[in-house]
Order: C-alpha cells, then sequence, then structure tokens
C-alpha cells in the first residue's frame, strides 16, 4: 500500500478491520493513486462509468488462484480427491467457466444450475445434483444427462429415483447424504447437519436405507454424502466429528457387504469477511485425510462460498448523505442485491473506490440501501469518508450468495455483472431492462381500466 489509509477515530466499529488491512488481505485489490481502487488491472470507478451501478465485478484470477490452492491443499494431504464447485453460490456463466477450465466439476441443486453449469462447459460426467427436495423433472433432466451422480437425501426420494431410472431403462448413480447430527456452528439459517435440520437421512437409519437402495432395479448406489453447513469458521472440529462418524458408516456398510466406492463432504468452508479466522484449506485436507484416509476411497468436495465469496465486489453509487445526528450514506445498491446483511446479519467490508476518498477522515455512518425496510442496512456505525452523491464504494466478499440472492423487490432491476480477467474487463449478464422486468407480466381483460 503506497498511501497512507487514514486511522479510524473512536467508533462503535473500531475493531473494525482497516482499510488498509482489508485491502492487503484481498490480493486481487489494489489502490492506484491517481484512478483508486483496482481490481486486479482494472480500475472500479472506470467499471462504474461503462456500465453503471449497482454492478457487482468479478476475478478471474481469484477464482483461478483459490481454485488452484484448494487442489494443492487436497493434492499436498495425499487425497484422491475431485472439487465440484457448488454452483448456487454464483451460478454465472462466465464464474462457473473459470472454474471448470481449472478443472473443477459443479454441485447442482436445480433444474436450472443444472443448465447452468452445462451452458458453462462443465461436462455430466463432473456433475453431482444435491437437494432435499427434487422433483420428478429434476431427475428426469439429471438421468437424461447421464450426470455423475445423485445425491438422495430421503428413502422416499430413492424409491422415486429408482421407479424413474427403471422406467428409463436407466442406471442412477447414488450416494445416500446423512446427517451426521453435529453443530457446525455458524449462523442458525445456513446450518444444515443437525437431526432438527431437514437435510440428509439420520446416521442411524442409513445402513438400512442404503441396504435397501443396492436392492432396488434403476440405482448403483456409490457412497455416502455430507454437507454441514456454510461459512463454517469454527475450527475443523466439526468437521473432523462429521467425517469420523461417516467413516464409521463406511466401515459397517462395507461390512455388511454393501459397495460404497466414494465419500462426498459436502461444502461450507468459510472465508474471512472481517476478522474472522477461518480454516485454510489445509486444515480440511487434514481433517479428511485424518478422518477418512484410511477407507483408500476417493473423495469430492463441494465449495462455494469458499471459492467465489472473495473473487467478487458489488460497486455502489452514494445517491445522498442524510442525517443531523446519524449519517446515513444511501446507496444506489440495496438488499435486494445483496441480501446477507438483512438475511444473516452479516458483516461486508465497505470500501470507498476514489483515491482521495481512501485516505480522507473518517467517522461512523449507517451505510444504507434505498429500499423500504430497515433491514436495508449494509453497514451500522461504520467508519467511512464523506462521500458526497455520486462517489462509488464497493461491497467486498460479495462474490457468493450476492447475485444469485438479489430479487426484484421494489421493483428494481437485477444488476449487471462484470468479470475482470488481468487488464480485461466484459459485462458477463446485462443489467435487467424495465422492460424485462414488467414484460412476464399479464393483465386479464376483465380488468378492463
Ligand atoms: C450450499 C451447499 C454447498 C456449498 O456450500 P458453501 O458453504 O458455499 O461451500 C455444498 N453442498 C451442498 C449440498 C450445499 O447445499
Amino acid at each position: 500500500m503506497a498511501l497512507p489509509l487514514t486511522a479510524l477515530p473512536g467508533a462503535d466499529s473500531v475493531d473494525d478491520p482497516s482499510y488498509a488491512e482489508l485491502i492487503a488481505a484481498r490480493p486481487s485489490l489494489s489502490v492506484d493513486p491517481v484512478a483508486g481502487l483496482m481490481l486486479e488491472e482494472v480500475s472500479l470507478a472506470r467499471i462504474a462509468a461503462v456500465v453503471g451501478t449497482p454492478v457487482w465485478v468479478y476475478s478471474a484470477g481469484t477464482l483461478r488462484r483459490r481454485l488452484a490452492s484448494l487442489r494443492a491443499a487436497l493434492e499436498g494431504a495425499g487425497l484422491n480427491a475431485t472439487i465440484h464447485y457448488a454452483m448456487k453460490a454464483n451460478d454465472n456463466l462466465a464464474v462457473a467457466r473459470v472454474l471448470a477450465a481449472g478443472g473443477a466439476g459443479a454441485d447442482v441443486v436445480s433444474e436450472g444450475e443444472l443448465r447452468a453449469a452445462r451452458a458453462a462447459g462443465i461436462p455430466a460426467s463432473a456433475i453431482v445434483f444435491s437437494g432435499v427436495g427434487k422433483t420428478e423433472r429434476d431427475l428426469r433432466l439429471a438421468l437424461a444427462e447421464d450426470i455423475f451422480q445423485i445425491n438422495a437425501e430421503s428413502a422416499e426420494e430413492i424409491e422415486m429415483i429408482s421407479a424413474l431410472a427403471s422406467s428409463l431403462g436407466r442406471v442412477a448413480r447414488v450416494c445416500l447424504r446423512v446427517n451426521p447430527d453435529v453443530d457446525a456452528r455458524t449462523h442458525a439459517k445456513i446450518t444444515t447437519g443437525k437431526a432438527e435440520n431437514k437435510f440428509g437421512v439420520a446416521i442411524g437409519d442409513a445402513p438400512a436405507i442404503y441396504a435397501r437402495m443396492a436392492a432396488l432395479p434403476g440405482i448403483e448406489p456409490i457412497g455416502i454424502a455430507m454437507h454441514i453447513g456454510s461459512q463454517i469458521t469454527a475450527g475443523m472440529s466439526a468437521y473432523r466429528a462429521a467425517y469420523a462418524k461417516l467413516a464409521d458408516l463406511v466401515r459397517a456398510l462395507r461390512a455388511a457387504g454393501l459397495p460404497v466406492s466414494r465419500v462426498d463432504c459436502g461444502g461450507g468452508l468459510g472465508i474471512p469477511y472481517r476478522d474472522e479466522i477461518a480454516p485454510l484449506p489445509e486444515a480440511l485436507a487434514g481433517a479428511i485425510k485424518a478422518t477418512l484416509g484410511d477407507l483408500g476411497l476417493p473423495v469430492m468436495i463441494e465449495p462455494g462460498r469458499w471459492l467465489a465469496g472473495p473473487a467478487g465486489v458489488l460497486v455502489a453509487q452514494v445517491i445522498l448523505q442524510k442525517g443531523a445526528t446519524r449519517r446515513f450514506v444511501v446507496l444506489d445498491a440495496a438488499m435486494n442485491d445483496l441480501l446477507r446483511p438483512a438475511m444473516y446479519d452479516a458483516w461486508h467490508g465497505i470500501l470507498p473506490v476514489g483515491a482521495a476518498a481512501l485516505t480522507a477522515p473518517l467517522s461512523p455512518a449507517d451505510v444504507v440501501g434505498p429500499v423500504c425496510e430497515t433491514g436495508d442496512t449494509f453497514a451500522r456505525g461504520r467508519a467511512m469518508p464523506a462521500l458526497p452523491p455520486g462517489s462509488l464504494v464497493a461491497l467486498l466478499d460479495a462474490g457468493a450468495y450476492g447475485a444469485t440472492m438479489s430479487s426484484t423487490y421494489n421493483a428494481r432491476p437485477l444488476a449487471a455483472e462484470v468479470l475482470v480477467d488481468g487488464a480485461r474487463f466484459a459485462v458477463v449478464r446485462d443489467r435487467q431492462s424495465y422492460e424485462d422486468l414488467l414484460a412476464r407480466q399479464r393483465l386479464p381483460a376483465w380488468l378492463s381500466p
């Protein structure tokens, strides 16, 4: 960092990382003394000028680097592992294509994601279909495409898959998702591996269901799967506990003469949004090796957030600042764009984009969107410089569960998406037009004006 960044005066957010710390921890970000905040070699102000705001901007280099370091960690631990990117984190075709080019397969949870994965160039032979309520239509497409693996989440679903595959003259390769009943100690809305959660089958029921699966026509049982939650930063203990239970289950299934040829270890690895000490991929690889390594089976992981989260920013423009006693910075981005603060009380770093603003004196501000909900607040009491109308800010780590969770609430069109790759950038999804926004609505003839 060449520029001296102003230290934060006493504010609610006194423990927040400084701008310099936020930038230093994110290798794709830098500051140009003239152009201001850069993602790789492209000025975010330039993208905003060309594409408008709000705009999601993704770094191809970050996606590649993170995928490569995850693979290196798995290989370093001596694991025979494949990586299946969880498309729900960011289903933009360009993002998925960058990851596909790096050798990632996909984990999909809907027909739409399966189609997106295929459109991005991910081969069917590298696709896993997860989800607690796959429809017959979802399963038909999965079978027609002959995707690599379907993760079944209930005895009922297994009967459905068997009947459907048999009627189509196909054999579905199925992993049984078990619920290991461990607490991943993450936000309650994204905990998925406790007995009270809707996901998977109870681990105690798994042997009988697996045996049933092996007896049914149209199904080739290939292994077991789990996914205990998302944004897991509390260390490896929950993963280890869950994987140890999976290892015991595999041994029991084998002892019963049932075929098990792989273990799907799920996703969930967390990232530091603020100052969380997130586990490194080496820790995950080590936990898998220590618990499942003896089985000698290929393993799979399904990371979403860890790959895509740090690769994206949401660039927004300041509409106005208001408030005499409490300063509100009102952005043109809102909760309909980035839902995570409203939905999970999530903290996102917010950096001014302008070079001067990055070194200006700071004072506390509530950074909010224009939507008619108090929950439409990105940050409270955050140290921000003066941000006159037209100033730009970047909300950090918005590459996962950002655009994919957007809505058009308040009749706000979906924002544009841009991919940066070195010194190049391209719009990878056009901003939704107002015509598009209304295009699918119909007025019945009997409602004459
Ligand atoms: C959401 C999900 C993932 C990805 O979770 P991340 O926290 O983004 O890594 C992986 N597998 C399944 C089954 C999921 O539902």
